[in-house]
């Protein structure tokens, strides 16, 4: 049986980032990086908005880059998803393909992924004008014509962030009420460069001849009447889903399923065990805050190990 002082579930920049730290701190981490290695970075294209690289990186080079350090100091990389994790004794069990781990401290950083809309050419055409994070690819819309699809907080913050670059931001929302703050709302009717258009679904995502996003087909959901829509931009902002099932029941959650942190730190309602990256986010959902939270909770475990007397095994 493996035992080991500290295990990261998840090698998004959070659980790289608490790797790189751990192993310099001497705790010989294993990571188990899943089976889609990499996380959410490693499905975009360019990425300009991480410090560091004026010219930008695409993200698969980047999240290569975090785990060559990582394993440069000696974190031990376990390929495969986690089936099962008992937390209700220490050291933890960690269930696995092929046995089991214990572990005296885990970090869980295993992300969040944005729901999207499950029609044909969306995953096709994502970084082809499809997009499912404004922040990341509003530049490359500049002085175009977009969509967003969504009516929660999320898609009116888009479509008024997007306007700063679009020429103009539709937003299409099923029914005919937005479900996002009053204040949001408020400042999106002012928008001059954004149209609503209430009760409408997307029916069919399409595409020219080279790959990419030409339009959009939307459906009104009361008659069932179609029309196009030409857009060079769609992008989908109908919420996220944090990648919790695993800890359903063995941790605290919020409503949305979120992992809770006590207080400012990075340590979760079970001792021993943390949490780091977008799985504990559902604000900022950036690759440099979940950087940023990773080195926290290798530091918290790390404290934490040395104050359980586990620091020299
Ligand atoms: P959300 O509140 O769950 O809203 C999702 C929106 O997408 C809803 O309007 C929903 O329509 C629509 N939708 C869901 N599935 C759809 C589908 N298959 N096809 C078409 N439309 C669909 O999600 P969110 O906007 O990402 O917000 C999540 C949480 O983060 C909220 O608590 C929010 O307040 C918070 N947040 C806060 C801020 C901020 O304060 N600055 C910014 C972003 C997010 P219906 O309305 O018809 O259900």
């Amino acid at each position: 049986m493996n035992h080991v002082r500290l295990a990261i579930i998840g090698s998004g920049p959070a659980g790289l980032t608490a790797a790189i730290y751990a192993a310099r701190g001497n705790l010989e981490p294993v990571l188990f990086e899943g089976v889609e290695a990499g996380g959410q970075l490693t499905t975009t294209t360019e990425v300009e908005n991480y410090p560091g690289f004026p010219q930008g990186i695409q993200g698969p080079e980047l999240m290569e880059a975090f785990r060559q350090q990582a394993e440069r100091f000696g974190t031990k990389f376990v390929r495969g998803d986690v089936l099962e994790v008992d937390l209700s004794r220490r050291p933890f069990v960690i269930r696995f393909h092929d046995g089991e781990y214990l572990a005296d401290a885990i970090i869980i950083s295993t992300g969040a992924r944005s729901k999207l809309l499950g029609l044909e050419n969306e995953k096709k055409l994502i970084g082809r004008g499809v997009s499912t994070c404004a922040t990341c690819d509003g530049f490359f819309f500049r002085g175009q014509e977009i969509a967003v699809v969504g009516g929660g907080d999320s898609a009116v913050e888009e479509a008024n962030f997007l306007s700063k670059f679009a020429l103009k931001v539709h937003l299409l929302h099923r029914r005919d009420k937005l479900r996002a703050s009053k204040i949001m709302q408020d400042r999106l009717f002012l928008n001059p460069r954004v149209q609503v258009h209430w009760n409408r679904v997307v029916h069919e995502i399409l595409a020219d001849e080279q790959g990419l996003l030409r339009g959009v087909t939307l459906q009104d959901p009361r008659d069932g009447a179609l029309s196009d829509l030409k857009v060079n931009g769609l992008f989908v902002a109908i919420g996220h889903v944090p990648n919790t099932t695993l800890f359903r029941g063995k941790i605290d959650l919020d409503e949305n399923g979120y992992i809770l942190l006590n207080g400012r730190g990075t340590q979760t309602n079970v001792e021993g065990v943390f949490a780091s990256g977008d799985v504990a986010d559902h604000v900022y959902r950036q690759a440099v805050t979940a950087a940023g939270t990773g080195c926290q909770a290798a530091i918290d475990a790390e404290r934490w190990l040395e104050s359980q007397n586990h620091s020299s095994h």
